[in-house]
């Protein structure tokens, strides 16, 4: 009797928990069935002009969720994506640990133990016995072999940044020699790298003596950076199958963002009154004479009076005084929801 109320034993649960697993898992495969029905029918849509293969290559994400973070995790589940529709393929749950078998361990002598086990085995949690920061890689492996079966072929790989899934694919090399795995990048781990590259590029310089990053105009502030970031993407992004333009893109974004009065440099920046380049953009829509730069340089000017206007002691009291009365408002609702809100009042 716990809190005045009858509880079922240890073993009465273990039992629930298990007729709960099996039908959790019965239900699971069968919405895993459908699902890749629904994505080999989305491939085969894709084909045209010719015959649908038994068996379709496909590209899906892979990722792991894990019960403790780090590299010391005893379980967790691995699972894969397809890209085409966003439904879950497969999963599987990777266990250092087995409950029973710690069980039986300390209540048995290790020969009775031999014997138990050897019964147990084919139902042991156990599935993994290497380093915990392998389990993500064993897992994808697990996966990719068993996909044929249901025929598709995970051929191109959704990477988060872990490169040690990708390896071991590409060493194991699930589908034979002949079927190489391909691995793309995730564009929000990307624009990432590049924050945590510019970020470390600014602590790095400040232990040499050189302040890259602070308060003011044109240094590599939070903003900035995120700023940055959100251009790379853009230039990624727009330019999508064409390498040679995505990398003029980039420097495009890199060279306007350090463009000054004196020295303009916005030759990477896409020409047409569309452009996000403003001095561009003005080039085309006077497109005559010194006005032509004249109008781009006077921009620039308008950007930089901005930006020291913004840096001004009394821009700054004005935004802490907007900040301050936001800040009462706030508190003064969470008071009202205090008295509102009583223990017992619904
Ligand atoms: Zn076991
Ligand atoms: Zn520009």
């Amino acid at each position: 009797m716990v809190m005045n109320m009858s509880v079922m034993n240890k073993s009465t649960f273990n039992d629930h928990a298990a007729v709960m697993k099996k039908a959790s898992e019965c239900v699971a495969d069968s919405v895993l069935h459908d699902a890749r029905l629904e994505v080999r029918k989305a491939y085969s849509d894709l084909i045209v002009d010719a015959a649908v293969p038994e068996i379709s290559d496909i590209s899906v994400s892979f990722d792991g969720t894990w019960f403790t973070r780090g590299h010391s995790s005893m379980y967790g589940v691995g699972s894969v994506i397809d890209l085409l529709t966003g439904f879950v393929l497969d999963y599987t749950v990777m266990s250092k640990h087995c409950y029973r078998c710690m069980i039986a361990k300390r209540r048995m002598p290790i020969t009775d133990f031999r014997v138990w086990y050897a019964v147990h085995a084919p139902e042991c949690d156990i599935n993994h016995e290497g380093s915990s920061g392998a389990i993500e890689a064993e897992a994808a492996l697990i996966l990719w072999k068993r996909s044929e079966q249901y025929g598709l072929r995970h051929t191109t790989i959704l990477s988060d940044g872990d490169a040690s899934t990708y390896k071991r694919l590409s060493d194991e090399k699930p589908y034979g020699a002949s079927v190489a795995i391909q691995k793309e990048e995730c564009i929000n781990h990307i624009r990432k790298r590049l924050g945590t590259a510019l970020r470390k590029a600014v602590s790095e310089w400040r232990t040499r003596g050189c302040k890259l990053g602070g308060r003011g105009h044109g240094t590599l502030k939070a903003m900035t950076i995120a700023k940055l970031q959100k251009y790379y993407q853009k230039a990624i992004l727009d330019n999508r199958g064409n390498l040679l333009a995505m990398k003029s893109a980039i420097y495009a974004t890199l060279f306007h963002s350090i463009s000054t009065d004196e020295k303009p440099q916005h030759g990477n920046c896409p020409v047409g009154t569309e452009s996000w380049c403003y001095y561009q953009s003005a080039v085309a829509q006077v497109s005559y004479g010194d006005k032509t730069v004249a109008l781009g340089v006077r921009r620039d000017r308008g950007r930089v009076v901005k930006a020291k206007l913004r840096a001004t002691k009394k821009f700054q009291h004005y935004r802490q005084a907007i900040k301050s009365a936001k800040r009462r408002l706030l508190e003064a609702a969470k008071r009202t929801e205090g008295t509102t809100y009583k223990a017992g009042y619904f």
